[in-house]
């Protein structure tokens, strides 16, 4: 990877403000792109519309320019790409590697019972293939990726070597949801290929993602980029920080010291209390260490 040709992101739902957590993750990708001499790339991505708050992208995007964390192209939505996600789903739908699926959850659920598989609470169901060959019937409701030997292998940089088997973890996943909304996994895998994204910098929260996600870029002749996954911050209960939850709003009065905090969860230490307190030096000072 010739350090030019470095493009990184952050690619924020808009349903909420930025919290402490999701600034950990802008940060490390910013400074990850700085350190590379790369450029950083601001992505929105608004395809799950019932979950989005109104203002929540404008909020965000301020938040990041408060904080000194501006994007070097205009940010894109993913509100507005549905055609390269079409064109995807179309790709795969050619290859024989999508199929409609007419599953309800309760069907999904009662295939697994019947099947004697226990449930985890909250645990995601994994597809046991019902509409795999055919939907008997029933009218399509969504589409899923039909998932073969689901093994995948990859190196974080920060977790190290992972593996999953998908078809285990998962089974075949949604490309599309019933309610004609595209999949997360679909978007997100579209644009890093479209915006050139050589480098996924985001939290660690989202690791389990990854998987998928090359799947699915193998299966449209897509690169996968490298994987770095961020520490997550915790509540003061050790729970995962969300916008669900209702994670405290950053306070951006001292975008210096919300931004000292998240570098101390990516193991940045203060700067030299002699440096000035503009938001330039510090950056540039955290940029040094990260690249160290
Ligand atoms: N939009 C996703 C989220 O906010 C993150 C996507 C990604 O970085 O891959 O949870």
């Amino acid at each position: 990877m010739t350090r030019a040709g470095y493009r990184g992101r952050f690619a924020p739902s808009p349903t909420g403000a930025l919290h402490a957590g999701s600034l950990v993750a802008a940060l490390a990708s910013w400074l990850d792109a700085r350190s590379h001499q790369g450029r950083w790339l601001l992505r929105i991505e608004d395809v799950d519309t019932p979950r989005c708050v109104t203002g929540a992208a404008e909020h965000i995007v301020a938040q990041l320019e408060r904080c000194g964390l501006t994007p070097d192209e205009p940010p894109s939505y993913q509100s507005q790409r549905s055609a390269l996600y079409q064109q995807a789903l179309k790709q795969l739908v050619q290859q024989g590697l999508a199929y409609p699926c007419g599953c309800t959850r309760q069907d999904i659920a009662h295939a697994l019972s019947e099947r004697g598989q226990p449930r985890e609470r909250h645990a995601e169901l994994v597809y046991p293939g019902t509409c795999r060959n055919g939907l008997q019937g029933k009218p399509a409701r969504a589409w899923r990726l039909r998932v073969g030997s689901g093994q995948v292998s990859w190196t974080d940089r920060r977790l190290g070597p992972q593996v999953q088997d998908v078809s285990q973890a998962v089974g075949d996943f949604v490309l599309q949801r019933a309610d004609g909304l595209w999949a997360y996994q679909l978007a997100v895998v579209v644009d890093d290929a479209a915006q050139g994204i050589t480098h996924v910098v985001r939290g660690q929260d989202l690791a389990d993602n990854t998987a998928r996600q090359i799947l699915l870029q193998r299966a449209l002749g897509l690169p996968t980029p490298r994987y770095l996954h961020t520490p997550l911050v915790l509540g003061a209960h050790g729970e995962k920080l969300s916008k669900q939850n209702g994670a405290q709003v950053l306070d951006l009065s001292q975008p210096l010291a919300a931004l000292a905090q998240a570098a101390s969860v990516l193991g940045l230490g203060a700067p030299a209390a002699d440096l000035p307190g503009s938001l330039k030096a510090w950056t540039g000072q955290w940029t040094a260490q990260w690249t160290a």
